[in-house]
């Protein structure tokens, strides 16, 4: 089993090393700035811990750092007494922050000088799922490499999914993100419109579980048109504005604002001016590929 060095103890990183731990590794790790109770739990479960980054890269295979961003992750790699200063250089880093993708190839190009191999393999789905062991992980980073990395994840997630070269992972991460957290806004708004015009919200939920809304245009329509190359009208885009407005209407009446809604009505109404209104709705995918 390879040893471990462990940077960044906080939220995720706890449950995350003492995974590693219990699957059997040994796991070293530095966090200048957590509580004692993080760092006692983990040293309860045999971790050893470190203080400072010289002690901790010796002896050990594989650094995985989880720290907030990517200034966090610099710092600790090129900063005063960082990793590269360090005599043993012999390690693989892997990087599970939550970092800006251009930072991932950065730092991965900077390691690379120092003969380091690294990858970025930042993590989704919540706390709970770190504690359990139930990750996922998007890896950016060398396929060969990737091997030797895979079971070592596995100790923490249960979805590992190599995402490509290195940045991969962070651009799969912020990709992901970016759908969950606008969309969050879009299911406020909708569950919120059923509730304030008295429609039963569970019985919504149940219903728009059937359709587009819930079950998600990469699901249900995106493959039968646009993915085909057929964008001939199924539901034009003309009905799909009208509905939109009479949607935003009918919110306003109710007092509430649709500001999803509203941005998405400006792309519809701008997509029809330049002839795409009479095109089938996931015509939008490349009206926006095209903007
Ligand atoms: P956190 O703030 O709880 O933990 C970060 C830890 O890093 C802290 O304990 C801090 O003391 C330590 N740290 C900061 N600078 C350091 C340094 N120079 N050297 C050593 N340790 C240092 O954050 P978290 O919630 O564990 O999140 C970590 C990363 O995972 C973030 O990038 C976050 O966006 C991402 N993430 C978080 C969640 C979540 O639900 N919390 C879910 C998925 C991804």
């Amino acid at each position: 089993m390879k040893n471990i060095g462990f940077i960044g103890i906080g939220t995720m990183g706890l449950p995350m090393a003492s995974n590693i731990i219990n699957k059997g590794y040994s796991l070293s790790f530095y966090d200048p700035f957590v509580n004692s109770d993080s760092v006692n739990a983990l040293k309860n479960l045999g971790g050893i811990e470190k203080t400072s980054l010289s002690e901790l890269s010796q002896n050990v295979e594989i650094i995985i750092t989880m720290l907030p961003n990517g200034d966090n992750v610099k710092e600790v790699c090129f900063g005063k007494n960082g990793l590269i200063y360090q005599d043993n250089k012999n390690f693989v880093l892997i990087d599970m922050s939550t970092i800006n993708p251009n930072d991932s190839i950065f730092i991965n190009e900077e390691l690379n000088k120092n003969n380091i191999i690294m990858f970025d393999a930042p993590v989704a789905r919540l706390v709970q799922n770190a504690i359990d062991g139930t990750l996922l992980i998007m890896v950016g980073g060398n396929k060969d490499e990737f091997k030797n990395i895979k079971n070592l994840l596995e100790t923490m997630g249960s979805d590992i999914v190599y995402c490509g070269e290195n940045g991969s992972g962070s651009k799969m991460k912020i990709i992901n993100n970016y759908m969950s957290i606008a969309l969050n806004i879009l299911t406020a708004e909708t569950l919120n419109l059923a509730d304030k015009s008295g429609i039963d919200k569970k019985m919504a939920i149940e219903l728009m579980l059937t359709t587009a809304a819930g079950k998600g245009h990469m699901n249900l329509t995106y493959p039968a048109k646009v993915f085909k190359d057929d964008v001939s009208p199924g539901f034009k885009n003309n009905l799909a504005l009208k509905d939109l407005r009479l949607a935003i209407q009918f919110a306003s009446e109710q007092n509430l604002d649709l500001n999803m809604g509203k941005a998405a009505e400006k792309i519809y109404d701008d997509a029809s001016k330049k002839q795409y209104g009479d095109l089938d709705w996931t015509s939008m995918f490349n009206f926006i590929k095209n903007k």
